[in-house]
C-alpha cells in the first residue's frame, strides 16, 4: 500500500469513527428527550408556597399559603372521587422549594400540573378576579404542546362557575413550576386576597368548593379534548 492510499484509509477509518460516535450521541440524546411519558390519570397539585413563606397577606391579614391549602385539598378529594390519581406536592404548612415541587410531577409522569395561588396587589384594594398563568410553547413530550388550551378552559369554566371577574390567561417565562414541569401546567391565581370581598369569599367553604368544582369540570373538558389514546401510559 502507497503512503498516498495509506493515508486516505487512515482519513475515512477516522471520518467513520467520528460519525459513529455522533450518531450515537444524536440518538442517545433523543432518548433523554422521550424517557418522560406522561401517565393517564396522574394529577398533580401544588398548593403554592408554604412554611416560611406565607405567600400574599390578605386584606384581613389572612395568609395565601393557607387558603391555598384548603382549596388544592379539596380539590385532591373531588379529584380522588372521580378516580384520577392525585398527588399534592405539600398536604400541610411546609416550605417546599419550587424547583422540587416541579421535580415531583416530573418524577410521576403527571398528565397535568396544577399550582393554586391567591393573588394581591398593593395600594390597589379594588383589583379582583381569577387569573391563570401558563408558559407557552414549552417543550413537552405528550400531545399537547401548549398550555394555553389547558389555562383557556380552566379558566373559562372558573368564571362561569364562581361569577368572579375574568383577569384573563397570563404569559409567565420566568416561574420555576412552570418551565420545569415537563407537561401541560399552569398556576391558578385564584382571586386577589388584598380585595376586601374576594379575601372573605376565598376564606368560605362555599366558594371554595365552588373554585374547586369548576376546575374539575374544566378538567374533565380538557381530557375530553386530549384523549387518553394519544397518550403513553
Ligand atoms: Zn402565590
Amino acid at each position: 500500500m502507497s503512503i498516498k492510499r495509506f493515508r486516505l484509509v487512515v482519513i475515512i477509518l477516522v471520518l467513520i469513527i467520528v460519525i459513529t460516535i455522533s450518531l450515537i450521541f444524536i440518538k442517545r440524546s433523543s432518548i433523554i428527550d422521550k424517557e418522560f411519558k406522561s401517565s393517564e390519570k396522574v394529577i398533580v397539585i401544588d398548593p403554592g408556597h408554604g412554611g416560611r413563606d406565607p405567600g400574599a397577606i390578605g386584606f384581613s391579614g389572612s395568609y395565601e399559603k393557607d387558603i391555598n391549602l384548603e382549596i388544592s385539598k379539596k380539590l385532591f378529594e373531588a379529584l380522588k372521587s372521580k378516580g384520577y390519581k392525585v398527588i399534592l406536592t405539600r398536604d400541610k404548612d411546609e416550605y417546599i422549594d419550587n424547583s422540587l415541587r416541579a421535580d415531583l410531577a416530573n418524577k410521576k409522569r403527571a398528565r397535568v400540573f396544577i399550582s393554586i395561588h391567591g393573588n394581591a396587589i398593593k395600594d390597589k384594594a379594588s383589583v379582583k378576579g381569577i387569573q391563570v398563568l401558563y408558559r407557552p410553547h414549552r417543550e413537552s413530550t405528550i400531545g399537547d404542546l401548549d398550555s394555553s388550551q389547558l389555562a383557556e378552559i380552566i379558566l373559562n369554566f372558573m368564571i362561569e362557575g364562581t361569577g368572579a371577574k375574568n383577569m384573563g390567561t397570563i404569559v409567565r417565562n420566568d416561574l420555576m413550576v412552570l418551565n420545569r414541569t415537563k407537561m401541560p401546567a399552569i398556576l391558578i391565581e385564584c382571586g386577589f386576597i388584598s380585595n376586601e370581598n374576594e379575601e372573605k369569599l376565598l376564606l368560605t367553604e362555599d366558594y371554595q368548593k365552588r373554585l374547586v368544582d369548576s376546575i374539575v369540570t374544566g378538567l374533565e373538558h380538557y381530557f375530553s379534548l386530549n384523549p387518553d389514546d394519544e397518550l403513553d401510559s
